[in-house]
This record gives structure tokens, sequence and C-alpha cells, in this order.
């Protein structure tokens, strides 16, 4: 028992070594990515009731020259880690607003927004809102084209500081949107003080919705709550006509998920947005 015990000591601490190999390895490469443009924008649709396209919500992909396409939970927590995600996020904003410049010029398409997500980091780093200031200034977007998606884990810091910054953001014309809602630490007296614009109901609810009495209420309270501030709703996750009509029912506005499309590389996404203008 002894001789295992300690075998199982080293044993985790060459699996606890090869782990910061990897880290450090996934962090030089994303650098690389970084520098010979890899990052890549996908955009999955999101829909009215009726069926017409409103938005794209950006999701960023590595298009790496020898492993294909890695999604973002294979290099985002490295990237956190060791505070890449900052840049990540620069690229991923500047590749966004030339998107809606582009998009601005066609007809149809200039009616379409661009959720992007915002890590904490990101969000929380001095020079946030300035640099975002800067972009849309240089793209010329129209800044309630422009969504940012936050999570509830930003509540975590200063929760004054927060919105005020959010605050700021308003005041330009950008739209914020809080993601992921009812999986994190806010709470229902926190919303009111955010200027949001939309709630996104998380995924992890809309799933079993069909079937689990209690995420149905949820789902219904959460699409109350918000239609009584004023925010529009967005489902995520919808892969079924039946979770569609039943959120339908439920006064639910924009859906997201594979019922209606995957996230799609950029001129995947274009040919599907043209047929739902
Ligand atoms: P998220 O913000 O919750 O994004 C939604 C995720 O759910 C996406 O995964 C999307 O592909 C997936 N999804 C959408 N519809 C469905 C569906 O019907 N069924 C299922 N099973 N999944 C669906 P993805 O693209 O792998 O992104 C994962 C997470 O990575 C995102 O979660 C977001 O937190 C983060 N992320 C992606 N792009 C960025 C970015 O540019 N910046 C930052 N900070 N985070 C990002
Ligand atoms: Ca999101
Ligand atoms: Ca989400
Ligand atoms: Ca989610």
């Amino acid at each position: 028992a002894k001789n295992s015990g300690r075998n199982c000591i080293r044993f985790y601490n060459r699996k606890m070594q090869q782990n910061v190999d990897k880290q450090i390895e996934t962090e030089h490469q994303l650098n690389e990515a970084f520098s010979r443009n890899e990052i890549e924008v996908h955009y999955q649709p999101q829909l009215s009731m009726q069926g017409k396209i409103k938005a794209a919500e950006a999701l960023c992909r590595w298009n790496h020259p020898v492993k294909g396409l890695i999604t973002p939970d294979q290099f985002i927590p490295v990237a956190e880690m060791s505070g890449q995600i900052i840049k990540l996020g620069d690229i991923m904003l500047e590749k966004v607003c030339n998107r809606l410049k582009i998009w601005s010029g066609i007809e149809g398409f200039n009616n379409l927004a661009i959720s992007l997500n915002i890590s904490v980091k990101q969000f929380m780093s001095p020079s946030f809102v300035q640099s975002v200031e800067e972009k849309i200034e240089k793209y010329g977007v129209r800044p309630h084209m422009l969504k940012l998606e936050l999570t509830e884990s930003l509540f975590l810091d200063n929760f004054d500081k927060v919105v005020k910054k959010m605050n700021r953001l308003k005041k330009i014309g950008i739209e914020i949107s809080l993601d992921d809602f009812g999986t994190g630490f806010s709470s229902l007296s926190y919303l009111k003080k955010l200027p949001l614009t939309q709630l996104k109901i998380d995924r992890s609810f809309i799933r079993d919705i069909i079937e689990d009495d209690n995420d149905k209420a949820i789902v219904r309270a959460t699409i109350a709550i918000a239609e009584s501030m004023g925010l529009e709703t967005v489902a995520e996750g919808v892969e079924t006509a039946e979770q569609k009509e039943l959120l339908e029912d439920m006064g639910c506005k924009i859906y997201q998920g594979y019922l209606f499309s995957k996230p799609l590389p950029l001129e995947e996404f274009e040919a599907y947005a043209a047929d739902k203008l």
C-alpha cells in the first residue's frame, strides 16, 4: 500500500508536469496563431419567431495549419490563464467591426447586428472601453450594431466599477447582452441596476425544457422578468422544433441553436443569411 501510494504521487507529479508543458506549448502556439492570422470568426444565426435573421453571434475558431479548426474550449482556458485572452478579444473585436463595416454597405445585411463574447479579464482591463471606442470609430460602425455578451461572473468583481463601465459603453450606444443567464451569480436586484438590452437564457435550461418542469418554470419566469424590464430574450441551444414552439408560447423573442444552424464560416453564414433577411 505504501508503494502504491508513492507511485500515485509520482504519477500525479508527472501528470501535472505534462499539463504544465502542454499549457506552455499551447501558449506559445497561440502567439504564433495571432501573428499568422489563424484566428477566424464563425457566425451563428439568431432568428426571430418568424424565422427572419436578426443578428449573429461571433465565435472564435483557431484555424491551425496542421490540426485544422480548433474550437474555443481547447484554447480559451489557456488564453484566460496566460492573459492572451485580451489579445484574442482584441483580434475578434477588430474582425467583427470590419465585418459590420462591410455589411453596412450591403442591402439587408446592413441591419444585422453582431454579438461578441467578452471575457471578464478583457472587460476589466483599463483600456477596454477606449479600445471599443477606437475600433468603432476606425470602422465607422453604428454602435447599436455591436452587442457585447457579458457573463454574470463579472459581478464577482467590484460591482459598482463594472456598472460604471457598462454605462460608459451604453453611452456610446453599444448594446449589452447578459449571457448564460441563470448559471452564475447575479441576483434579480442586480439586474435592474444594469444597462442591459438583452438576456440570453442559458442552454442548460433549454436542453431538457420539454421534460423538466423546473426548467420550464425557470425559463417562463426569466422571460416574464425580461419582458417587464424591457429586455429582449434570446434562447441559446435550441435544438428541436418542439423546444422552439414551447419557447414561442412563453414569449421568447430570439432563437439560436442547431435547429437553425451551427456557427458557420463567413461565406456560409452569408449564404444562409441572404435567404432569411
Ligand atoms: P457561449 O458564449 O455560451 O456560446 C455558445 C456555444 O454553444 C458555442 O460554442 C456554440 O457553438 C454552442 N451552441 C450553439 N447552439 C448550440 C446547440 O443548439 N447545441 C449545442 N450543443 N451547442 C450549441 P463554441 O463556439 O464552442 O464556444 C464555446 C464558448 O467559448 C462560448 O460559449 C464562449 O464562452 C467562448 N467563446 C467563443 N468565442 C469567444 C470569443 O471570441 N471571446 C471569448 N471571450 N469567448 C469566446
Ligand atoms: Ca455567448
Ligand atoms: Ca451563452
Ligand atoms: Ca451557455
